[in-house]
């Protein structure tokens, strides 16, 4: 008998998830302290975020998401360390604020998680985070020109996105956020934004939900390139403050958000929840 394809394999995946037969450690723990199917929802949610941002080309072998546990806003959950696209829900784990795993879970956590904790320590209003290497995005990491909503599915990435300098504060590093201090820098060049850019390195996409986070991720890298484009051949004209607002509105509505979730879980291939 021949090998499930990759297909099959996450169809199989998702529908043990979907049915709760897919259960281990800390996690496992966790649903048993609260008894409730739906606290495990958004965690359900982290595992398809994770495929997604690998199937549309926002994460490769690096990047990741998380989600603040909806039970205790001082811890999050992520993934150990491993590529998004192989995530699955037994990988998930549970970090106090400052990183340090919780459960006295051992297993390899992402080395820039400090990025996700210091975030969710400032911003009451997130309750997700993504942190990328987008290509298309590099650019406006380097050259100062701004990245800014020029179509309106892109509304959702916000009409500021500042970008950090690591270098600023503290000098020649291997570029990667791996201290509180660094983090906690960087969330404060973020402010009240919802994505950021950072020199020479990637991005950081907040959300109040992680279907939030995944499609403002998503349209970030394609207003980054058709910005790219128009960049090209003229002058690209931006939305207007109002019509950020506007559309915002109506794409995180569920007439927008509901839609893009399912469209984006289908070419995936995870269940859409
Ligand atoms: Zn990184």
């Amino acid at each position: 008998m021949s090998e499930p394809g990759p297909w099959t394999r996450r169809r199989m995946v998702t529908a043990a998830l979907a049915a709760g037969s897919v259960n281990v450690m800390p996690l496992a723990r966790l649903a048993a302290q609260t008894g409730s199917v739906d606290d495990r929802v958004e965690f359900r949610r982290l595992v398809a975020a994770n495929r997604i941002l690998a199937n549309e080309g926002v994460v490769d072998a690096f990047g990741h998401a998380s989600v603040r546990d909806p039970r205790d806003p001082a811890r999050y959950v992520m993934s150990r360390s491993r590529s998004p696209e192989l995530v699955e829900f037994d990988d998930l784990m549970l970090f106090e604020t400052d990183g340090t795993p919780a459960d006295g879970d051992t297993r390899r956590p992402y080395g820039e998680r400090m990025i996700h904790g210091a975030i969710y320590e400032v911003r009451e209003d997130v309750n997700a985070v993504v942190h990328n290497h987008a290509y298309d995005l590099l650019p406006f990491a380097i050259t100062g020109v701004p990245l800014v909503p020029v179509v309106h599915t892109a509304s959702v990435i916000g009409p500021e996105i500042p970008v950090w300098d690591i270098g600023e504060r503290f000098g020649a590093t291997d570029m990667l956020v791996r201290s509180m201090e660094q983090g906690r820098d960087l969330a404060a060049t973020l402010g009240a934004n919802t994505c950021l850019l950072m020199r020479g390195h990637g991005a950081v996409v907040t959300g109040a939900t992680i279907r939030e986070a995944v499609v403002a991720s998503v349209y970030l890298q394609i207003n980054a390139d058709v910005q790219l484009r128009a960049l090209s051949i003229g002058e690209p004209r931006g939305l207007s403050a109002e019509e950020i607002e506007l559309s915002r509105a109506t794409q995180f509505s569920p007439l927008g958000i509901d839609r893009a979730w399912e469209y984006f879980c289908a070419r995936a291939g995870v269940d859409p929840e």
